[in-house]
């Protein structure tokens, strides 16, 4: 059965139920009750693979917390991005980032999700890449724009932990990369994203308690203190090379 007949069907049955009142479980949903009952949809976005185990970001990130993090809140926002999209196809069609660079085209009644969910989905999938490494200090061009950004790396933490620490209830902290490779410190709340202004995110830290209460619980500066030991520079310097390239996107 088509799903034009199924509606058509259930739309010409739903009157002679209530008519004859039948019983609540005989009743024939309307067709949205069973679009609303069922899974999300599967795409158009998706959630990139773990690119490491949970417990490689100990040193900073017990392996509970990531997995939660992972599956529970950002699979849910991968899964109410699609949701949101389910029936615009041409927003549908456009990628992650040109979608947040164009909220202000996005319709009323699916911009905030789009928003809260598709910021999610970037700043989440911007994480997760970024760490599984083991800190230390980055080297080549990505060293000398700090230098030259931010005197040196211990200033670069230094604001940038204050700046995380200082984010009142759930945002981020983000480091933003131009095309001619600047950089800058800015902080979000909520799951927005510099994308959202046009910029690109060179490394950014999630400081929403769902991050590290369970090891941390009110600690967050401990937290943002260690979490530089799990940073892979190697990662940061490559997406560093693409924004002034003109490739990088989330
Ligand atoms: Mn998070």
């Amino acid at each position: 059965m088509t799903q034009l007949h199924r509606r058509r069907l259930l739309g010409g049955l739903a009157p002679i139920a209530a008519t004859l009142a039948l019983p609540v479980w005989a009743t024939p949903r309307p067709a949205f009750a069973q679009a609303a009952a069922g899974a999300p949809p599967s795409g158009p976005h998706r959630q990139a693979p773990m690119p490491y185990a949970f417990d490689k970001n100990e040193a900073a990130i017990d392996a509970r917390t990531m997995e939660l993090h992972y599956r529970f809140h950002h699979g849910s926002q991968v899964n109410g991005l699609n949701t949101a999209l389910r029936d615009h196809g041409a927003l549908a069609q456009l990628p992650l980032d040109q979608l947040l660079m164009k909220l202000a085209e996005v319709p009323d009644s699916v911009r905030t999700a789009v928003r809260n969910n598709g910021g999610g989905h970037a700043n989440h999938t911007m994480f997760w890449e970024i760490m599984g490494g083991s800190g230390g200090t980055p080297d080549g061009e990505l060293a000398e724009a700090i230098r030259r950004d931010f005197t040196d790396l211990d200033t670069l933490r230094s604001r940038f932990n204050a700046a995380a620490n200082g984010v009142f209830g759930s945002g981020w902290a983000f480091v933003t990369v131009n095309r001619e490779g600047r950089l800058a410190l800015v902080t979000k709340p909520g799951q927005d994203t510099p994308l959202m202004d046009g910029q690109r995110v060179l490394l950014g830290n999630d400081v929403w308690e769902h991050a590290y209460y369970l090891r941390y619980q009110n600690r967050r500066a401990e937290y943002t203190g260690n979490w530089w030991n799990v940073v892979d520079w190697q990662k940061v310097a490559a997406r560093y090379a693409a924004a002034k390239a003109g490739t990088l996107t989330v």
